[in-house]
């Protein structure tokens, strides 16, 4: 018998309201939070996909102004094309003479592209100005000896999520050309710690969130499309010790902690939630506590905090809604319905069918 109050509803219409206040970083001058604009706007835009409330909540003009501008993000230049963070590092060029090389303050970023297709997905863009080609090569040049990535062709940061993002978008692109995938699968299994999850490099603590980068990476990975497949990239010995710790990790109070003796925090529901169910033992997931967890952390005025006591942001309101779209709770009231979640995109399920229809390399490119 569970001894857990009656789980209250889920504040959807409060959740989509602060997201949408939120939005409004993206076209105009919050020139604080510049540099961020285009992840702020992923999580806003993914709440209200998961929500399904965004064609209710914002208007056709706003959402093609949002694609525009992330499409004036997109650069070319000598190590490929890709996304930058925002238009903030952009040089004054009032010839426009910036247009096909960029400078060393406008290079795209690793992760960013990752985000921006996303994002262009949830606004169901026909992605006819993507540079396919261009993203692969770029791809490759930000790929190191070792098989890891860095966020720029010539540096910036190198762990597993640049890797999870190379991972992520040369199978949203069908075309793994642009990267070795043997060198940087050995890399995501040099980062494995001995307490039993993945660390940001090798020899790092073991975290949710790199967990989860390397898990979905593996399972994305081309050879990997077959569950059997993946599972020989990581031994059964690492397996069992994988499904310890991130069980490990749910806290008696529900929510997971991303790393060993950490509170618990609602963005580990869903990295190291989705970690478990990439295994294929979601069922090791305690739904209950964990949704009564994330009912705590709703913010009264609306979107979800890391824990009952912090204010909302978009970051910790998306992730909690994709981590409850991949345990959902078949006795819960209505507003608990969610629409399935892709786990290794961490993209909804219509969103990531768009991606497979109108951003794959078509045979004929
Ligand atoms: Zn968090």
């Amino acid at each position: 018998m569970s001894s857990l109050p009656p789980l209250p509803k889920l504040a959807r219409v409060a959740h989509a309201g602060h997201c949408n206040r939120c939005l409004s970083a993206l076209p105009s001058s919050h020139a604080h939070i510049d540099a961020s604009r285009l992840a702020i706007g992923f999580y806003c835009l993914g709440t209200l996909d998961l929500l399904g409330l965004i064609d209710e909540k914002t208007k056709e003009e706003e959402r093609q102004s949002w694609r525009e501008w992330l499409w004036q993000q997109q650069t070319r230049g000598v190590y490929g094309t890709g996304f930058k963070p925002s238009s903030y590092m952009t040089a004054e060029s009032p010839n426009d003479t910036m247009q096909d090389e960029y400078s060393k303050f406008d290079t795209p970023h690793l992760i960013m592209t990752y985000t921006a297709i996303l994002t262009l997905a949830i606004l169901r863009d026909d992605f006819t100005q993507l540079d396919r080609k261009g993203i692969i090569r770029f791809l490759g040049s930000c790929q190191r000896e070792d098989g890891s990535f860095t966020s720029f062709p010539e540096g910036g940061e190198a762990d597993l999520r640049q890797v999870y993002c190379a991972f992520a978008i040369s199978s949203m692109l069908g075309d793994w050309s642009g990267i070795k995938v043997d060198r940087a699968v050995a890399y995501i299994q040099r980062c494995f710690s001995h307490e039993g999850g993945y660390g940001q490099q090798p020899t790092g603590e073991a975290l949710g969130g790199t967990t989860y980068c390397a898990l979905a990476s593996l399972y994305l990975a081309p050879s990997a499309t077959v569950t059997e497949n993946a599972n020989s990239y990581i031994t059964s010995s690492e397996r069992h010790r994988l499904i310890r710790w991130l069980v490990q990790n749910q806290a008696p109070a529900g929510g997971f902690s991303g790393r060993t003796n950490k509170l618990a925090d609602a963005c580990y529901c869903f990295w190291c939630g989705a970690s478990l169910q990439i295994l294929g033992v979601g069922d090791t997931v305690d739904k209950a506590s964990l949704a009564s967890f994330l009912a705590r952390c709703q913010f009264k005025f609306g979107g979800i905090s890391k824990d009952p006591d912090d204010r909302p942001d978009p970051y910790h309101t998306y992730l909690s809604l994709a981590a409850l779209c991949l345990f959902p709770l078949e006795d819960a009231d209505v507003s608990w319905r969610l629409p399935r979640l892709d786990p290794l995109w961490n993209a909804s399920e219509p969103t990531a069918n768009w991606i497979r229809e109108h951003v794959s390399v078509s045979p004929c490119d």
